[in-house]
């Protein structure tokens, strides 16, 4: 069988994957906080953990292999936008999670095996709590429960940050109640009007942290094969779900490999986020083109630990090869994937050497067999073209109507007249522009 190997961000090293089980291997994605759009950005996790899951199933098994991504539904983002829009906040995590789903889909993200909502975990999260407090790991204080991070002497394993930097991590959540300015929080009180569930220490809201460790126990088992998600996770997140799940757990620890995936910027800044305004969401790409293979292939286009500079370059290439690797692939069916394909996938997930391979496939059975590890070439080759002749049909209307608006009517005319020539008709209506091949 092919060797796996994983960069395991404990070791600080390429390790040979050996699950505890080969015919359970378990593997926990922190998914998303419903509660906005996803940016290109938060789908380089999504997709990159996608392609993990269908290598692990190739390797042991579609049924041996369990994957779980959860979603996290209350969080104090979600209650912040229900307040703006005067809504429960189950409306706004159900919108969320939707749009989630159908852009990640777009992508070609497969489900994962379960979806865990924080919500439907409260019990559990309690109870872990409630142990945490039993072992002397965690306190109450305030209408709070804390984690006491000088408890546990191996705190801090995952991100080796020293203790200043572990205390800035924690410093959101300065109180003068904590014991100690690292610890965090586990449990909060909900104020009337927002959402909580009882406990024993009064009416509140699980922490963030303590929402994962609950639910992989509840799922997955004390100790997992692979625990994954993006490198800004590694601290606090991933440290305290450590430590809330060891001590919880007689150390028995979390995950046997913790793997991280890279930050995706935008050419010329740093990280696409939020804050820095400088965001393209998955609905905006699939608005100019529909298919979202486009930047499953771009997202791919990196070594996934490496960062990724999202370019219009990069969709440009990512296009042409797709265009070149679909007409290879033709209709073909039925063919077993390449070694050397397998082979790169199986180093460390080396995806750019993947793609490179696969470029070098004359076979369109083999090519295809190779490329449906990575999750690509998964339509017909028809589709595809037609696809392209759609989305640059709609591009073209769009250009000729925004040059309507414009009142420039020579533009707008060279436009339909080119199209024409194409054999395509445009017909105007008071809703818009329709079109149709004559
Ligand atoms: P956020 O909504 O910014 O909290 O992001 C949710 C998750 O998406 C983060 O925890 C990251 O792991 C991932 N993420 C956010 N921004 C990026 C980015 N620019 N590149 C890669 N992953 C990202
Ligand atoms: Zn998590």
């Amino acid at each position: 069988m092919t060797e796996l190997r994983l960069y395991d961000t404990m070791a600080r090293e390429k390790r040979v994957f050996t699950p505890a089980d080969p015919a359970r291997v378990t593997m926990y994605v922190c998914g998303p906080t419903v509660y906005n759009r996803a940016h290109i950005g938060n789908a380089r996790p999504a997709v990159v953990f996608d392609v993990l899951s269908r290598l692990l199933r190739h390797l042991y098994g579609e049924e041996h292999v369990v994957y779980a991504r959860n979603v996290t539904d209350v969080d104090d983002k979600i209650i912040e936008a229900a307040r703006a829009e005067g809504v429960d906040p189950a409306v706004i995590t159900r919108r969320y999670e939707d749009f989630y789903l159908a852009d990640m889909g777009a992508l070609g993200v497969r489900p994962p095996d379960i979806a865990p909502h924080a919500t439907q975990h409260v019990e559990a999260m309690v109870a872990m709590i409630a142990r945490l407090i039993g072992t002397g790991n965690a306190y109450e204080a305030d209408g709070h429960v804390l984690f006491h991070v000088p408890s546990d002497p191996d705190y801090g394993a995952l991100g080796r940050r020293d203790r200043e930097a572990m205390i800035a991590g924690a410093r959101v959540e300065v109180a003068s109640y904590k014991k100690d300015p690292a610890d965090f929080v586990l449990w909060k009180p909900s104020e009337a009007g927002v959402i909580g569930w009882d406990s024993p220490w009064g009416r509140g809201r699980p922490g963030w942290h303590i929402e994962c460790s609950a639910m992989i126990l509840a799922h997955l088992g004390e100790t997992i094969d692979i625990h994954g998600g993006g490198l800004d996770l590694i601290f606090p997140h991933h440290e305290n779900e450590i430590a809330q799940s060891r001590c919880a757990h007689r150390g028995a620890p979390l995950a046997r490999y913790w793997v991280h995936n890279g930050f995706l910027s935008m050419a010329g800044s740093e990280k696409m986020s939020k804050s820095l305004g400088n965001v393209v969401t998955v609905a905006d790409l699939l608005e100019r083109d529909p298919r979202g293979e486009i930047y499953r292939f771009a997202l791919l286009s990196a070594h996934y630990r490496q960062p990724l500079e999202w370019s219009e370059a990069l969709i440009a290439q990512s296009k042409a090869t797709l265009d070149r690797l679909y007409r290879s692939a033709g209709d073909a069916t039925g063919g077993a994937p390449d070694e050397g394909v397998l082979e790169a996938l199986a180093d460390d997930l080396n995806t750019p050497l993947a793609l490179s391979r696969l470029s070098a496939i004359g076979d369109g059975a083999t090519l295809r067999a190779s490329a449906a590890l990575m999750g690509l070439l998964e339509g017909g080759a028809s589709a595809w073209f037609q696809g392209e002749g759609d989305s640059r049909i709609d591009g073209l209307v769009a250009a000729r109507t925004e040059a309507k608006q414009k009142r420039d009517f020579a533009e707008a005319d060279r436009i339909r007249d080119a199209l024409a020539a194409e054999g395509i008709l445009l017909e105007d209506s008071p809703v818009g522009t329709s079109w149709r091949r004559a």
